[in-house]
């Protein structure tokens, strides 16, 4: 088998368990093409296992869970099957598959009810979409199959952009999220088609919101809506025409009413609490402000200005839902934010939840980065 050599540094990475292997850590680049499975040998020639080949990437070699001597098609094959085996009870609109954490770097399936959306994101999971499409079309002979392969670390890793549906000819699919029927538009939507990872956390919101409701950052009125089935007052805040009209259309299929509001978060809570407005439930679920490491400052400074703003318009015995989705800020980084709002907003804030992404986007141990959704649910007292 093709042999790839780390230097001494970065078999000790994976030795701790780490799967992604960089360039500056390869001594000897494997003679392999790119999606090729390789194996890994420290500088003493001991074994470290199996990963995947990218010849473009800065990110060179990610490990995959294959046996030493498992035939590489059959054991990607057999990795996608264990994976959606595993979410066997989750339900209609989760993810099957979640790259590195499922031992398939690269490779995300996402299923909207009837629609399924694929992106593969590197060489090893591009070259093996074929036998992927097939599998999931036996298995859940959907309306439609999309690619999203629209990302920018498709064109880091040397792949097609592409977007389009592999199978079916409409990418608007509809769906059961909770208690409401949802359309996705597989082409369209945000990412592989909409955020699956705060589908919990929206009916989770839904049971701890009380009283009027504010929910900033609301997209398509994820959050939102699910407050309002649960028969609360809710006003709801993007900067995005676009998504507050598609927020209305899942609002008059469901027969529910949000007040939509189109305006910058920042502004709007700063005049809210010029104006005396006050909630009793706000909901931050905000874009990564943190999309690299050197933006962590910034986005620091930004967390804790909308959570200080948040809790200031908050009645006594509110409820904040704050969420962060930068992988790049900790979970632990996260928390001293809020507590610095609240100490600086003069509250008595408990924290009643610490939550993240639904089972069906596990994280990996030992890459702490893929922890990257982090939300808290707080009382105000
Ligand atoms: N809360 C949503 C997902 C939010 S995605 C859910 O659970 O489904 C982030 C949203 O923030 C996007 O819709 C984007 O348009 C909006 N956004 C980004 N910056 C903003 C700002 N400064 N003010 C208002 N909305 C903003």
């Amino acid at each position: 088998m093709t042999v790839a050599r780390l230097t001494r540094k970065g078999a000790r990475r994976r030795r701790a368990g780490h799967p992604w292997i960089y360039r500056s850590d390869i001594a000897e680049a494997p003679a392999a093409e790119p999606g090729d499975i390789v194996e890994l040998r420290d500088p003493g020639d001991r074994s470290l296992g199996r990963a995947a080949w990218s010849a473009r990437s800065l990110i060179s070699l990610r490990a995959v869970p294959l046996a030493a001597d498992e035939d590489p098609d059959a054991g990607w094959m057999r990795l996608i099957r264990a994976a959606i085996a595993r979410r066997a009870d989750r339900p209609p609109c989760a993810r099957l598959i979640n790259a590195d954490a499922d031992g398939l770097p690269g490779l995300v399936v996402d299923r909207f009810g009837p629609g399924l959306s694929i992106q593969a994101l590197t060489p090893a999971a591009w070259r093996r979409l074929d036998p992927l499409v097939a599998h999931l079309g036996q298995t859940f002979d959907p309306q439609v199959i999309a690619l999203r392969n629209d990302t920018r670390i498709a064109e880091l890793e040397g792949l097609p952009g592409d977007k389009r549906l592999l199978r079916g000819a409409e990418a608007r699919v509809e769906a059961p999220v909770g208690p409401l029927k949802w359309a996705f538009d597989l082409l369209e939507g945000q990412k592989t088609g909409g955020f699956l990872d705060q589908l919990d956390n929206h009916l989770a919101a839904a049971r701890f919101a009380r009283g009027a409701c504010l929910d900033c950052f609301t997209y398509e009125g994820g959050f939102a809506l699910q407050m309002a089935a649960a028969g609360r007052e809710v006003e709801a805040v993007d900067s995005s025409a676009a998504a507050l009209e598609r927020l209305e259309g899942h609002a008059a299929r469901n027969g529910l009413t949000v007040t939509a509001v189109e305006a910058n978060v920042f502004d709007l809570l700063r005049r809210y609490a010029r104006e005396g407005r006050r909630f009793d439930t706000v909901v931050l679920d905000p874009p990564p402000f943190a999309r690299a490491r050197k933006a962590v400052g910034p986005a620091t400074r930004a967390y804790k200005e909308i959570n200080l703003r948040a809790l200031k318009i908050l009645r006594p015995g509110g409820r904040l839902i704050t969420a962060s989705c930068s992988a790049h800020i900790t979970r632990a980084a996260f928390e001293e934010v809020v507590l610095a709002a609240a100490a600086d907003a003069r509250v008595w804030a408990q924290v009643i939840e610490r939550r993240g992404a639904p089972p069906d986007h596990p994280t990996l141990l030992t890459a702490p980065e893929t922890d990257y959704l982090k939300a808290l649910f707080v009382q105000v007292v």
